[in-house]
């Protein structure tokens, strides 16, 4: 009997909707546009540009792990006053997922005693309220339930975008990325892809300075967007504050071959 009940729980617990919480959906800052970061179930950050800026203490201290995408300021700004924040409220401290070359960056320019304190050595080197755990690109990570998959992506510093999993399905962010391959391949081969979240940046008048930054316009997306077989929602993320209506007012006139839409700072999705 207890058996039974115990196997009804767990399929309820599985069966509910992977949920995203966008705390930042934009590729800089500004008093309306928090910088890129989505919390997903609850305890799990995707990106850390501005967990502190939108989340309650209470709320920060729920986050056990974040998975970085790349080394940017815009994906990890919040991280140094979210670990200040929680210390000595997390037993065993806060875990910060990244592949190796994120690894270093952290390492060397974060947290390194100049930038910040080295929290993976506070209050010592044994409980450190910090730690850096190394994941291998393509290898899938299973972390809170879900599985994560680094695929990597086209941008200035090596940078990955995730395949997303749970037992009912999968969501894919492209992280900062230009023109690109593996994750469209990807994308047209995830079973059960319940969503994709894009990177657009730039208006394409600054084309010249999306393809040095390697990041998307809406040219550029119109012709990635093209490489997809899936006809699955599209959400884009990204926008640059300092260029935002004219970029909106671009992508509100433009055909691209699947439809688009913003993803919406400060909504919850679920997939
Ligand atoms: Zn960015
Ligand atoms: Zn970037």
């Amino acid at each position: 009997m207890t058996a039974i009940t115990c196997k009804s729980l767990q399929e309820w617990v599985y069966n509910l909707p992977m949920e995203w919480r966008i705390l930042g959906s934009y590729g800089g800052s500004s008093p309306t546009c928090r910088m890129t970061s989505f919390l997903i179930n609850g305890h799990l950050a995707l990106d850390a540009g501005s967990i502190t800026q939108a989340l309650t203490l209470p709320e920060q201290r729920q986050i056990d792990r974040i998975v970085v995408t790349h080394s940017h300021l815009d994906h990890t700004a919040s991280i140094p006053f979210l670990v200040e924040n929680t210390f000595g409220e997390k037993h065993g401290g806060l875990e910060i997922l990244v592949t190796p070359q994120v690894m270093q960056t952290v390492k060397l320019h974060l947290f390194n005693n100049d930038t910040w304190p080295d929290f993976t050595r506070i209050p010592n080197d044994f409980l450190p309220a910090l730690r850096l755990r190394q994941i291998e690109p393509r290898q899938p990570v299973a972390i809170n339930g879900l599985r994560l998959t680094p695929i990597p992506v086209r941008h200035i510093v090596p940078t990955h975008g995730y395949v997303v999993e749970d037992s009912d399905g999968a969501v894919i962010f492209t992280s900062d990325t230009g023109p690109t391959e593996e994750i469209w391949e990807v994308a047209n081969q995830t079973p059960r892809l319940k969503a994709l979240i894009v990177e657009v940046s730039f208006p394409s008048r600054l084309q010249s300075v999306a393809d040095v930054s390697l990041h998307l316009t809406p040219t550029t997306l119109a012709t990635e967007l093209a490489k997809l077989t899936r006809r699955v929602p599209i959400y884009l993320y990204h926008l640059k504050p300092s260029c935002l209506e004219e970029l909106r007012d671009e992508l509100a006139g433009t055909r691209f071959p699947h439809p688009v839409e913003e993803l919406r700072q400060d909504d919850t999705y679920r997939f």
